[in-house]
């Protein structure tokens, strides 16, 4: 074999299984169809959800990411119709960080390049699987015991493996801009506004910079047709308290998409092969759950495999792990695909959000359920329900 490890990909979560699986000993070709080393995704708001923290600390990644300019945020404001749902400074939460991903990007591949063992192969387009490796636009052919997707939500890797795909909706429209100088009014490090069925973002992006983010609901894509600029900039005037732009100074275009559908694919479909990020489960991207979900599936798989592909043992039982470490994602992606329906929220929704605008502790419970930080029983269960129920009942006799 050439290498331990092929991993298709060397974006978030290529580059961070590249990097555990060379410090764990292993010999890894890591293999980018890009060129340039600098090449990052665009079409991400890069808000890394506070559960990811504890991976991108034992990884090291955090304080790198702070060194080049990243913004953490400890505490958001949740604008709901009851009212402002704001956080206790020391709840436990974790915080979020964001680092723009034309820096995020080359940052992990620069990490990765560096670990002994990973060769970063750029310029390298896989376009066949063979027995035990791939074969690259090049014609090179590699060869290792595991094969990584680690390519994306279009995924080469779990095509040309046969992997079925299973789509679901996204009933939602998102547009955001980078801006100096914005006076947040909302309560917390930043805000984001519940409109039911439209949601609004304003957090800091690192560097000084603002973003602020739509995200309506499809019905309202005619209103962005003509004049988007001019869309986008009522719809943010209009926010309850929400952020002045007025002398603040706009650094990009309008950066968005009209449709991005959920796909899900087992991340272990057959032996020899293991599925990461966005090619095992592209979110809806309004709870900006997927580069959190890159980090942290990249981390589970090269914890679950990298003792029996030093070892050389059976990868089955590592790979079923990995299989089991991966249904936290996709019991929060059951979530975020009925989330994504951009439908009015339940009862049970109503009642938890109405109370957690006045009791701390159910407004704990769902920061660490925004933050990915626990399992959604966190949030959902029928001691926080009956809890809410009760506060509700109070707040409305
Ligand atoms: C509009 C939008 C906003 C978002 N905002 C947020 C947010 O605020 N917070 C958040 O956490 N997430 C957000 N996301 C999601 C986030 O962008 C993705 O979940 C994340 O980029 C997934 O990382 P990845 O490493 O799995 O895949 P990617 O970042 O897509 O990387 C895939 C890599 O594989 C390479 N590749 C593809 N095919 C091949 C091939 N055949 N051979 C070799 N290399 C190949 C690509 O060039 C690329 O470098 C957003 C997504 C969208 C669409």
């Amino acid at each position: 074999m050439d290498y331990d490890v092929i991993i298709v990909g060397a974006s978030i979560a290529g580059c961070t299984a590249a990097t555990a699986y060379g410090r764990a000993g292993l010999r890894v070709a890591l293999l980018e169809r890009h060129h340039n080393p600098q090449a990052h995704k665009t079409l991400c708001g890069h808000f890394i959800l506070g559960g990811t923290h504890d991976v991108l600390q034992r990884l090291g990644f955090w304080q790198q990411m702070l060194d080049h300019g990243a913004a953490v945020t400890p505490r958001l404001g949740i604008w709901t119709d009851a009212g402002w749902i704001v956080q206790r400074p020391g709840n436990g939460v974790p915080p979020a960080i964001s680092l723009r991903r034309s820096k995020l990007d080359p940052l992990l591949r620069d990490i990765a390049a560096a670990t002994p063992g990973v060769d970063l192969l750029m310029g390298q387009k896989v376009v066949e699987l063979v027995e035990d490796g791939v074969v690259t636009n090049t014609g090179t052919t590699l060869r290792a015991r595991l094969v990584v997707g680690a390519d994306g939500h279009r995924s080469t890797v779990a095509q040309l493996a046969g992997v079925p795909e299973d789509h679901a909706p996204n009933e939602r429209f998102l547009f955001w801009a980078y801006y100096e100088g914005v006076r947040m009014s909302g309560p917390g490090d930043g805000q984001v506004w519940q409109l039911d069925p439209d949601v609004a973002v304003c957090v800091p992006a690192g560097d000084g910079l603002t973003l602020v983010g739509v995200f309506p609901a499809k019905a309202r894509l005619a209103e962005f047709a003509d004049d988007r600029l001019a869309a986008f900039d009522s719809f943010v005037a209009r926010l309850p308290s929400g952020p002045s732009l007025a002398g603040a100074r706009r650094t990009s275009n309008l950066v968005g998409t009209t449709d991005y559908p959920c796909v899900r694919r087992d991340p272990a479909p057959r032996p020899g092969v293991a599925l990461i990020g966005d090619a095992a489960t592209t979110s809806d991207p309004v709870p900006a759950v997927g580069c959190g979900w890159a980090f942290r599936s990249a981390a589970w798989l090269a914890e679950a495999t990298a003792g029996p592909l030093r070892d050389g043992t059976d990868l089955g039982p590592a790979l079923r792990r990995y299989r089991r470490a991966h249904r936290f994602i996709g019991r929060y992606d059951d979530i975020g695909r009925r989330d994504a329906l951009a439908k009015p929220p339940n009862a049970l929704q109503r009642t938890i959000r109405s109370a957690a605008v006045t009791d701390p502790w159910i407004a704990r419970r769902l920061a660490a359920f925004g933050a990915r930080a626990e399992p959604p029983s966190v949030l959902l269960n029928p001691v926080v329900a009956g809890r809410a129920l009760l506060s509700y009942l109070r707040q409305n006799r």
